[in-house]
């Protein structure tokens, strides 16, 4: 049996982590097995409806590199994939339900509000429309009745079915709601459209939000009633913001986009959390889309929610850029770059930040002093460690600024060499020439590298200029 999933996104915004997280393991589901990985878009409820959001689903998607098999835009032998344009055959397998048996004709004049409620308190919901005869209920259609199609529920005693996460689920047939399957206005509800669609379209393993274990008994009855099999069910539990809150996107808790626009690359967002509800069973943290194919297995997600956590996507983050060639690393960068002076050494400005920090979105701080220098108190100067201070800044400062005229190889090397050799002809030690140095070239205590690096990134043109400042500030 060839495995085939399905992620089902509702186009209602930007993709939200937990969202991806489920793509993912559907993803790696199939693929893991050389199986098809099909995208289906869930826009029956209307309401929601975001324009652009499906393309925000392409594209995010897209960048993560889970391609997928079939899909609205390119195809494939078992669509339409997009719900809105099945609505005929919604409604043909909706009638056929109510002539099994499984379903009914209801013409309750049931708000979908009253219908929403009811569902978020657990109210079961006693309709009286399922005693009506169906030559009754015919006719009442053929006079014109507004009606919809409600999922008729007579058994008794327990229902049970296996979830590959959670195991043997058990619920009462009481507790199921008849809930509607065909609203008035014709579209599905998911209670519905999902399972007609996950047969049509020969879907093998369903992943989801475990939300939907305690409403699956319901999908069974209808799987059993048309005399289909239901696929393999794996829940998974939410992605948390902390140990109560569910990680949301109506909370304004971060999104797959708002997490690239903050600097962290797709491919380390997907690495990190493959591994929020999954385990590979060994110490390995890092991993590409390719590898999580080869290891991925069902048996190792786990039922414990997990709470996402931004200092490990940060460090995890830092792990891809560092593992960046230079050129990769270079391309990330050059946006950051764009109003940057053209003095600038952008390789070694490259070659610099690449160790030193996690996101790109740091390129921004780290970067500010290049494009202009910041305005800064002399005091800066004084610092215990460096055993310096404005004095020594004063004195040595202008010896700086004749070894760097005189500079013609202007390296990272031959710079600090020639720093240290004035350190020695000065009697003092390496930080009292370099430390007063970066202060001078950057107006900042921290930076990234030390003084020379700094005097490459700059230029000798704009070093000179920068110790001039200094040294006039000092006067
Ligand atoms: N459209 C549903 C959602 O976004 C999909 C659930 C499912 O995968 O069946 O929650």
């Amino acid at each position: 049996m060839k495995i085939r999933t399905r992620f089902a996104p509702s186009p209602t915004g930007y993709m939200h982590i937990g969202n991806l997280r489920t793509a993912l393991y559907e993803y790696l589901i199939a693929k893991a097995e050389g199986g098809d990985f099909l995208l289906r878009i869930e826009d029956t409820d209307q309401k929601r409806f975001v324009e652009g959001a499906t393309e925000i689903i392409y594209n995010t998607l897209r960048t993560v590199g889970m391609k997928w098999d079939e899909g609205p835009d390119i195809g494939g032998n078992f669509g339409p994939y997009v719900q809105s344009e099945r609505k005929s055959i919604y409604a043909e397998y909706a009638h056929k339900l109510v002539e099994l048996g499984g379903a009914h004709y209801c013409f309750c004049s049931k708000s979908e509000a009253d219908e929403e409620k009811n569902e978020e308190l657990n109210i079961k919901f006693q309709d009286p429309c399922k005693f009506i005869s169906l030559e009754e209920a015919k006719q009442r259609i053929a006079n014109g009745e507004p009606y919809v199609i409600r999922q008729t529920i007579n058994k008794k005693g327990k229902s049970k079915y296996h979830d590959e996460v959670y195991g043997d689920i058990e619920i009462d047939y009481d507790e199921l709601d008849e809930g509607v399957l065909l609203k008035s206005d014709g579209f599905p509800t998911y209670n519905f459209a999902n399972v007609v669609d996950d047969h049509l379209m020969n879907i093998t393993h369903v992943v989801r939000g475990n939300e939907y274990v305690s409403s699956t008994p319901k999908y069974n009855l209808i799987y059993e009633d048309f005399g289909w099999e239901h696929p393999h069910y794996v829940h998974v539990p939410p992605v948390m913001k902390d140990a109560q809150h569910k990680l949301s996107k109506r909370n304004g808790d971060a999104s797959f986009q708002d997490l690239v626009a903050k600097g962290y690359l797709p491919e380390a967002i997907i690495n990190y959390i493959a591994l929020l509800g999954w385990n590979p069973g060994t110490e390995q943290e890092i991993f590409s889309l390719e590898e999580l194919k080869q290891v991925f297995s069902i048996e190792r997600l786990s039922k414990s929610p997990s709470i996402f956590d931004i200092t490990k996507l940060t460090w995890m983050n830092g792990c891809y850029i560092r593992a960046k060639s230079f050129e990769e690393f270079y391309q990330l960068t050059l946006p950051y770059y764009a109003d940057l002076p053209s003095n600038v050494n952008l390789n070694a400005l490259t070659k610099t930040l690449q160790p030193r920090i996690e996101t790109l979105a740091q390129i921004e701080e780290q970067i500010d002093f290049v494009k202009e220098l910041p305005q800064y108190e002399n005091e800066l100067f004084f610092n215990k460690k460096m055993k310096t201070d404005t004095e020594i800044a004063k004195s040595v400062l202008p010896s700086i600024k004749e070894v760097l005229s005189a500079q013609n190889e202007w390296t990272n090397e031959a710079l600090f060499e020639s720093l240290k050799s004035l350190a020695e002809k000065l009697n003092v030690k390496n930080g009292q020439i370099l430390y007063p140095a970066r202060i001078a070239l950057s107006g900042k205590e921290t930076t990234p590298g030390g003084a020379t690096e700094i005097a490459v990134i700059l230029g000798k043109d704009e070093t000179l200029k920068r110790i001039d400042t200094a040294i006039e500030k000092l006067a």
